[in-house]
């Protein structure tokens, strides 16, 4: 079977010197490999025919009916069957550089029986930051001042930026998302015998913050609609000795916060927004990170604006936020050095870091809309299959943003589509576990029966400016 689907592989690498250039260009459209390899009657390889070097005949005036015969690359690399493992590394890194995609396997009698194909070539990641604006130039700047470290004109701009730009009056830059969230349960006293309400669906970050203070995490189902934390789900599991809650704004779709905000009025809870996947959703036109008692942020590689590593705690309560300064920098006194009046941390974020975080935020809005528009290429690719389902992006009173594009699939097809896609190179991932199905937090559910259902039938995208409607194809082909 395997043996077979090699030999089918193979077939549709190879193509005869008497065909066309027309013929070429039908196989390397099939292949998606940019490349054939010319064989001459008796199938020996005598020769390559890239998608480059046709588009060069083409514009030289040669017809597609002209006979690949005398076009082809004779001057090829190859590597011979059985030829030892160090020459052909030596070879693949030295004389063939990194422009070679795919270079064949050989037997004595010039015959083809296998290829090597470098990685880089078929990888299409899930994300990659957006860095063409003027990211290297504040880098720079921030480099040439010497203020590398955490102090820096950058870092205040960034806080003031960022703050702005969320419709909240302070922010308080961190070293990452995790630490923004450890940083909220302390500076709002959580901790030993209090219980802190979070989704079943959410990276495990959410969770190991209310950990982190010895505060008992109480596990609650999300939506069937917008895939985040139940308001319903909530006020059932509150008790006396519920503090908080932390509503994830999921793949960028902002949470209830109307009714979450109501919730937390009448129980006298704080609410702390984990906004680390919706930088600039909003909910009834409010940007998210602006209802709750504080909101974090991150700005890690694969978010929606980077800063490579980082995070952010916003709040309107000069209060917390003067609480929350302390604690990421030592709990050291602002009056006196090296006097310490709590045990603080040092969660802070590099002049360097929050430079890359200026530039990414000046373009957010470009970002968004480059997002959108692969979502929208997805949706019209992946809509006419009835067996996808796509996040909604039309839910009431909210405006999501597109993190990762993230659709549903049959139940029982889920893994065998995810491991197709591995296949072709394409880095799709599987949802979020849900935190109620790891041995590790699985004690502290309270409910968890949708979160269940859509977490087995969830795969994420690449979403990634430079994706191809050839890898939409291809992606829709597997799922569809
Ligand atoms: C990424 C993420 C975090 C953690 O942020 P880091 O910067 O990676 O520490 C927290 N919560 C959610 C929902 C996240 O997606």
């Amino acid at each position: 079977m395997k043996r077979n689907n090699v030999a089918r592989s193979l077939e549709n690498l190879i193509i005869n010197k008497n065909l066309t250039l027309k013929d070429a260009m039908d196989k390397i459209n099939q292949n998606h490999k940019g490349t054939v390899f010319v064989v001459d009657n008796q199938e020996k390889v005598i020769g390559t025919l890239t998608d480059g070097d046709i588009r060069r005949l083409l514009l030289s005036d040669y017809g597609l009916n002209t006979r690949i015969e005398n076009h082809l690359m004779v001057d090829f690399k190859y590597i011979m069957f059985g030829e030892d493992i160090e020459s052909v590394l030596q070879k693949l890194q030295v004389k063939y550089g990194k422009r070679i995609k795919i270079v064949p396997i050989l037997d004595h009698n010039m015959r083809l029986v296998d290829c090597y194909e470098s990685e880089a070539y078929t990888y299409v990641p899930i994300s990659n930051p957006e860095l063409q604006g003027n990211e290297f130039k504040y880098l720079v700047d921030a480099f040439l001042s010497t203020w590398i470290s955490s102090t820096g004109e950058y870092i205040t701009q960034f806080e003031e930026m960022f703050a702005d730009y969320c419709n909240v009056k302070h922010g308080v830059a961190v070293s990452n998302g995790t630490v923004a969230l450890h940083l909220a349960m302390l500076a709002l006293d959580i901790g030993v015998g209090d219980e802190v309400i979070v989704p079943d669906i959410t990276f495990a970050a959410t969770i190991n913050a209310v950990l982190y203070v010895g505060a008992t995490p109480v596990i609650v189902d999300i939506e069937e609609e917008g895939w985040c934390i139940n308001p319903i789900e909530i006020e059932k599991a509150i008790t006396p000795k519920t503090k908080a809650i932390i509503p994830v704004h999921i793949y960028g779709q902002p949470c209830e916060m109307e009714q979450i905000m109501r919730i937390a009025k009448e129980h006298n809870l704080y609410v702390v927004e984990d906004c680390a996947q919706a930088h600039g959703a909003t909910f009834q036109g409010k940007v998210i990170g602006s209802f709750g008692d504080i909101a974090c942020f991150s700005f890690f590689g694969n978010k929606v604006i980077t800063t490579g590593e980082g995070g952010m705690c916003l709040s309107n309560d000069s209060r917390l936020i003067e609480k929350i300064r302390l604690l990421k920098d030592h709990g050291m006194s602002k009056e006196r050095k090296y006097y310490h009046t709590v045990v603080g941390y040092n969660y802070r974020m590099t002049n360097l870091q929050a430079a890359i975080g200026v530039a990414q935020l000046e373009r957010i809005e470009q970002i968004h809309e480059m997002r959108y528009e692969l979502e929208g290429r997805y949706r019209n690719g992946l809509l006419t299959s009835k067996r996808v389902e796509l996040q909604k992006n039309n839910l009431s009173n909210r405006k999501k943003i597109v993190w990762l594009v993230t659709i549903l699939v049959d139940d029982d097809k889920r893994d065998s589509c995810l491991s197709k896609l591995k296949e072709e190179g394409i880095d799709a991932r599987q949802f979020f576990i849900p935190l109620s199905e790891m041995e590790l937090y699985k004690e502290y559910t309270f409910s968890n029966r949708i979160s269940k259902q859509i977490a087995s039938r969830g795969i994420s995208l690449p979403t990634t400016r430079d994706i191809t409607d050839e890898t939409i194809n291809k992606i829709k082909d597997i799922i569809g």
